[in-house]
């Protein structure tokens, strides 16, 4: 009984943790990331979220070689 009750608690908190908490998707790879996560970078002009610093060096080396514009493109036809 006890435990149930105790688990059932739980199962409260860990619900309003994510509903505060909401995940959001890597701008580059689509990984769902908790917001505190959340990885910033600045990307063709605009604030991008991403998963992991990984995803930000990969942008940043993008937008270094001017491939911004051709990664965008490619991207919206995988999207
Ligand atoms: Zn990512």
């Amino acid at each position: 009984m006890m435990l149930r009750k105790l688990s059932s608690a739980l199962a409260e908190i860990f619900a309003r943790s994510a509903a505060a908490n909401p995940k959001i998707a890597c701008f580059h790879c689509g990984e769902r990331v908790r917001q505190r996560r959340v990885v910033q970078v600045v990307f063709d002009g605009v604030c991008r979220d991403v998963c992991c610093h990984g995803c930000a060096a990969i942008l940043s080396t993008v937008e270094q070689l001017g491939q911004s514009e051709q990664y965008l493109a490619l991207k919206q036809q995988l999207d």
